[in-house]
């Protein structure tokens, strides 16, 4: 069947944890309890062939490193039998070693790069090998196929160290370079927005985020989020939350290899999450204590472009996560 876009579905996008193991550990990241583990391709066509009815689009990835997955070809092949695109979200030092992988499967619509994992990159040499190699892959996908690639740095923070500021600097300065850009990116991106860096290729800027998993403080009980509305989140164990940002599985909805996606859609915790976002308010526990849904009502404040850079709006999601964290790109 051929990949089409999504129409009239419940939900944008999904996202599938197609493993929760990775191979970075950046200080940023969720710091879970859970077992690494890698789904299975029979658990996944399961996955699949429950949630075909309600999207057009899967995200592989919630929390983990998507191209470590040894079935990777053979779950991007079972996205396309059943007619779904695919955005993938990657830390980008596996790429090389996925190329033909990645440039062979047509449903593959979308890769997001998380650059900001180049804080492991503990020196100049290093961080031109991890960029050079993400170029490479650039320079051979571009032209052979319509993927689109995401480069995003979602490193942005009010209290950036000078080491981390100097490190930002050096990675923008190299896709100036690289791209031959007409005005420094240095100079003023705005957050929510994604800038044309070449055909087929962005870069999104977004504040860094915290994970709404372990102690906070209650935000109140006012306000809104597009988990359960936009899209939900399955886990490699088949867990299904409401979102890519709840990688601990705190708001466990039910799991989807025993149930269909609707009877867990019509539990007590989903239908008062939902029912509460749509009047503005917070029900969950964890989502009181959730900053990211903050960033609905922040975001999309785009300010003027600089030089003749393009901007397009980009969407939300975690960091290393998605899609979503993925760009919502012009039709
Ligand atoms: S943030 Fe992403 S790349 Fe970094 S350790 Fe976590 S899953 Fe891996
Ligand atoms: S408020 Fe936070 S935890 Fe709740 S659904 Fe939204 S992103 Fe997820």
């Amino acid at each position: 069947m051929a990949p089409r876009p999504a129409r009239l579905k419940t939900f944008k996008k999904i996202y599938i944890e197609i493993t929760n193991r990775c191979n970075l550990s950046c200080s940023f990241c969720q710091p879970g309890s859970r077992s690494g583990a890698f789904m299975q391709p029979s658990a996944f066509e399961e996955i699949l062939r429950k949630i075909t009815a309600s999207t057009g689009y899967v995200s592989l990835h919630v929390l983990g490193e998507p191209l470590l997955h040894p079935d990777l070809g053979v779950l991007l092949g079972k996205c396309h039998d059943h007619g779904l695109m695919v955005n993938l979200t990657t830390n980008g030092t596996l790429l090389s070693r996925n190329r033909s992988v990645l440039l062979e499967q047509s449903g593959l619509r979308q890769i997001n790069i998380s650059l900001h994992s180049f804080e492991q990159q503990d020196c100049e040499s290093a961080l031109d090998s991890y960029l050079g190699r993400i170029f490479a892959f650039i320079a051979a996908a571009v032209p052979a196929t319509t993927l689109l690639v995401n480069l995003r740095m979602w490193n942005l923070k009010q209290t950036a160290t000078p080491e981390e500021q100097v490190l930002s600097s050096l990675v923008l300065r190299r896709l100036e370079r690289h791209f031959g850009l007409p005005v420094p990116l240095i100079a003023d991106i705005p957050t929510g927005r994604g800038i044309i860096l070449a055909p087929q290729v962005f870069l999104s800027r977004e504040c860094n985020f915290t994970w709404p998993h372990g102690p906070a403080p209650d935000l109140g009980a006012h306000g809104y989020c597009r988990g359960l509305r936009d899209h939900v989140a399955i886990l490699v164990d088949g867990t299904v939350v409401p979102c890519c940002l709840d990688a601990e599985g705190d708001i466990p909805l039910g799991n989807i290899l025993h149930s269909s996606l609707a009877e867990i859609l019509a539990g007590p915790r989903a239908a008062a999450i939902r029912a509460g976002f749509a009047r503005q308010r917070v029900i969950d526990p964890v989502c009181r204590r959730c900053t990211y849904r903050q960033r609905f009502r922040h975001n999309n404040s785009g300010k003027p472009g600089a030089g003749s850079i393009k901007r397009v709006s980009s969407g939300e999601g975690n960091c290393a996560g998605d899609e979503n964290k993925s760009l919502q790109l012009p039709a």
